[in-house]
């Protein structure tokens, strides 16, 4: 997701390269470029005027700081200024004082909500709060059937009264009825239409008005670009949302939704859908997404997919391992399998600064190369995984192993001096903290 943005400012970044200070002549090609980026992002234009004029404010009346070029400045002011667009930081779902807290759902057909209705229920099934998702959406009879068996699927029910009943009555009866379980959480999933039209809005206005609800939810397809501004800006004014859902990131390389939705509302965006499995959901984090746009991956969520993977104690093993210069074949073999645990490579690597441009043909090579990787670890003895040094020292030994594995000794001898380097790196990453060069933007 927004690999172009990314790119068009890394590019801007170059050209701003070399020169000693930031000054109205020379900003105007990097502001031209953001927001050439932001706009080709489909960044609603009202937002990319008010974002670019931002960061040209912010960047004139910079301080110049010692010992920084003007492009690491530059980018750290566009990174703040984006992060504040979107909302500086989480912002958790409201939870009602009394049970059950009401989540009604709003959107355009065909964006994910129904989906999103069964994610959000699973994810806060999974935090131990019990859950009670509503059909209401009656014009479609797909859409029942869809929610109930999303609902068997993750073991949440599902009220409905058939698609005879009417939607704001389902709706009240599902609350009661809820409450009457002691359930937690109740999770409206209401009609959608292809467009905006009025008497949809009339529905959720009524649906509104006899819930109550905690929380009014937007759920926005990421893919639909510039149209999110206005569908956002139609729905709020017309419903008032409390946050929004932003469905579909994974498939998408134009973000710019993300920013116009919350300058436009003024209301936080609160998960994103990252795939068609009900598990594919994840808080919105702006820092994070700030990070992704600026092409300096997202090494917060990798760290964390990486501990749902492992437990802590492995974890802080590892990480005093690193310190410590410790960390040996045997540890760089289970890092692999993780890698692998979590998902496609190439999902991964994305989250890697520097990584989210290479291209299909080189993650493919990586996948497969992790494969000769994995061959080339087994055949190493129990001491020669504990001290890979025993390795670089001594070429008979990487000819037993080339043999052993079925591969080149210079295949070998690669992974070994790669694995030395990225030891050196790590140790340098965990005891230097945050990202060379960038201050203030430790990760
Ligand atoms: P609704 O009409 O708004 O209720 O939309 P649905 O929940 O039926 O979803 C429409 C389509 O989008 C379905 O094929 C879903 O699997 C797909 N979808 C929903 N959320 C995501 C997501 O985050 N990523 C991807 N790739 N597909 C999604």
């Amino acid at each position: 997701m927004f690999d172009a943005l990314a790119e068009r400012l890394e590019d801007t970044w170059k050209k701003l390269r070399g020169q000693g200070k930031i000054s109205q002549s020379n900003i105007q090609d990097a502001l031209q470029e953001v927001r050439r980026a932001l706009l080709e992002a489909d960044v609603n234009f009202q937002v990319v005027k008010s974002f670019v004029a931002e960061v040209e404010k912010n960047a004139l009346g910079a301080e110049v700081i010692s010992g920084v070029n003007p492009q690491q400045q530059f980018i750290k002011i566009v990174y703040d200024e984006l992060v504040k667009v979107m909302g500086e930081s989480n912002v958790p779902l409201a939870k009602a004082e009394k049970a059950p807290t009401v989540i009604l759902m709003a959107g355009l057909q065909g964006t994910g909500k129904t989906t999103a209705t069964a994610k959000l229920a699973l994810y806060l099934q999974k935090q131990k709060r019990s859950c009670l998702m509503v059909a209401t959406d009656v014009y479609r009879p797909a859409a029942i059937d869809q929610l109930i068996t999303l609902g068997e699927q993750i073991k949440i029910p599902v009220f409905e009264l058939g698609s005879d009943a009417n939607p704001v009555e389902i709706a009240r009866q599902g609350v009661v009825s809820a409450q009457e379980q002691g359930i937690d959480t109740v999770i409206i999933d209401t009609a959608g239409r292809l467009q905006i039209d009025q008497e949809m809005m009339g529905e959720l206005s009524q649906i509104k008005s006899t819930v109550n609800p905690d929380e009014v939810l937007l759920v926005v397809d990421a893919m639909t670009g510039q149209e999110a501004a206005n569908l956002t800006r139609t729905f709020h004014e017309e419903i008032g949302i409390t946050g929004a859902i932003l469905t579909k990131m994974d498939g998408d390389s134009r973000g710019g939704a993300a920013l116009s939705v919350r300058t436009i509302s003024g209301k936080p965006i609160k998960f994103i859908g990252v795939g068609e499995k009900v598990e594919a959901l994840e808080p919105f984090y702006p820092d994070r997404m700030a990070s992704r746009i600026l092409n300096m991956g997202d090494i917060v969520s990798l760290v964390e997919k990486a501990q749902e993977e492992l437990d802590i104690g492995d974890v802080e093993k590892m990480q005093r391992k690193m310190m410590e210069a410790k960390f040996d074949f045997n540890d760089f073999l289970k890092q692999m399998r993780l890698l692998k645990n979590m998902g496609s490579f190439a999902g991964v690597m994305k989250l890697i600064p520097g990584m989210n441009k290479i291209g299909a043909g080189a993650l493919e090579k990586g996948e497969s190369q992790l494969k000769i990787t994995e061959s080339i670890i087994n055949s190493m003895t129990k001491q020669e995984r504990e001290n890979p040094e025993l390795l670089a020292k001594s070429p008979s030994r990487r000819r037993r192993i080339a043999q052993g594995s079925g591969h080149q000794e210079k295949e070998v001898s690669r992974l070994i001096s790669d694995f030395t380097r990225m030891r050196s790196m790590m140790q340098q990453m965990t005891t230097g903290g945050g990202f060379p060069g960038m201050p203030g933007m430790g990760g």
